[in-house]
């Protein structure tokens, strides 16, 4: 990562920053700019490094926040209508582990409103592009976040992950994209979607990026109680020998394409001594159906806070309080928004709470048993991270359930809480990347990152 120094100044870094993302304006990927505070803290950075202090491992670097993230005194919209008008009163911990580092926040990306979705065409503020086809959407929810690495305006930016939403937009843009055990890193201060799912995480140009910012996030937080005690620094990454693929990801449904890069990713492997063992999942079949009953379930409870009184925008002229609960959150929130708090009401209702999110709850112990024996058989396991690779803007928006299949493979991993990371691997025949995603065992994450060092 670019750092300041004496010669290259944090004011040079940032200027160029904010240069790239306004060359790049017609992308859609940042929701505002944090232009002035950016610059003055650039200045007192460069104070400091001419008085010769150290300010830390991450000196100057520009970076962009997922806009789920809490920034003191910026917006934070959550891409929604509903928090459009809201500012942030502190920060998110990460923000201020990246800050204590030096790391500067330019501006707040773009994703799907209230991170449901998987193109960001769910944004109140309208679709990011794709930085590689600007015909084709960014992926989702945190595209913002993976177009703004992808174009090169910021060395890294921060996302949220509880489906996917680091994995697939980094895939579809050809960027690293960390999604690290559950509890690695602090939720405090990030918008929830679905919080026994949501893990937040990185985007970067490299392994050796994610490397240094677990190291500096990857801590216990007394105001996220959900958070592990520390283990990242002090574990030391496994040699990785056996590497397990998934019968049931080989399927009709993946795209030929990507199928192939994961054959010849395996070939290369051997090759180079690695030992690759097939692995049988019957049981993630039902991940995906498991996710969206427990997901909405969440969702639903989460979103229950915006009611038009204690947060952002407030629909006017209404006659009673009801209706004024009723309009705000009919206004404010997008139609995704809304199919989620309708699916998540009707699973936890009375007299279908048994039928559903209790047999979900049932079964994702399943998918959980199943990943830790899969890893008695190997080391990591390398699969798809999307049944395909960046789709036409428009293709799926209208089809909920076309959207859904998207997240396919990369659901169960939040169910399980076990680390994944999407590496860059490889191309389409019209130019599309494509990414694989590494798992690991629940604290594996260095694991996982060094064994992305070794892929490159
Ligand atoms: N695409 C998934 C969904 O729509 C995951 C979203 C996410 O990880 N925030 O729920």
């Amino acid at each position: 990562m670019k750092t300041a120094n004496k010669t290259v100044t944090a004011t040079q870094l940032v200027k160029d920053a904010l240069k790239k993302a306004e060359f790049f304006k017609d992308y859609n990927v940042f929701i505002s700019l944090n232009e002035e505070a950016a610059l003055k803290r650039a200045a007192e950075i460069d104070e400091r490094i001419a008085r010769g202090e150290n300010v830390g491992r991450l000196a100057g670097v520009p970076f962009a926040a997922k806009d789920n993230y809490l920034v003191k005194g910026t917006k934070t919209t959550a891409a929604s209508h509903i928090l459009e008008p809201f500012e942030a009163p502190l920060n998110a911990t990460i923000i201020d582990q990246l800050e204590a580092e030096g790391a500067i926040m330019i501006g707040k990306v773009n994703l799907d409103s209230f991170a449901h979705g998987s193109s960001t065409e769910n944004s109140y503020f309208g679709p990011t592009l794709n930085a590689v086809d600007k015909t084709r959407v960014a992926g989702g929810s945190s595209g913002g976040s993976a177009v703004a690495v992808a174009l090169d305006v910021v060395e890294f930016t921060t996302g949220s992950d509880t489906g996917g939403s680091i994995r697939q937009p980094a895939s579809f843009n050809g960027v690293y994209g960390l999604k690290p055990t559950y509890g690695a890193t602090s939720r405090y201060g990030v918008v929830s979607m679905a919080s026994s799912l949501d893990t937040d995480g990185f985007f970067t140009k490299s392994a050796e990026d994610l490397d240094l910012l677990m190291s500096i996030c990857a801590h216990r937080d007394e105001k996220d109680l959900t958070t592990l005690p520390d283990f990242y620094e002090e574990s030391e990454a496994k040699k990785v020998q056996k590497i397990g693929v998934i019968k049931e990801f080989d399927s009709d449904v993946v795209d030929p394409e990507i199928r192939a890069c994961l054959k010849e990713k395996c070939e290369e492997l051997k090759k180079s001594g690695h030992e690759i063992v097939e692995i049988d999942m019957p049981t993630l079949k039902y991940a995906l159906a498991v996710y969206y009953i427990i997901q909405p379930a969440e969702v639903t409870s989460n979103l229950s806070r915006y009611d038009g009184i204690r947060y952002g925008f407030r629909s006017e002229n209404s006659a009673d309080l009801d209706s004024l609960y009723g309009n705000t959150r009919n206004e404010g929130f997008m139609k995704e928004n809304k199919r989620r708090i309708m699916i998540g009401n009707f699973v936890l209702s009375s007299g279908f709470y048994d039928a559903y999110f209790l047999k979900a709850a049932k079964a994702r112990t399943l998918i959980i048993e199943e990943y830790n024996k899969a890893f008695e058989k190997c080391d990591v396991l390398l699969t798809p991270v999307s049944p395909n690779p960046a789709f036409k803007l428009g293709e799926k928006v209208g089809d909920p359930m076309a959207m859904y299949i998207e997240d396919l493979m990369s659901v169960s991993i939040n169910l399980a809480g076990i680390p994944g990371i999407a590496i860059p691997t490889g191309k389409t025949k019209n130019g599309l990347p494509i990414g694989l995603q590494i798992l690991g065992p629940r604290r594996s994450d260095k694991t996982i990152i060094n064994f992305a060092k070794e892929l490159k």
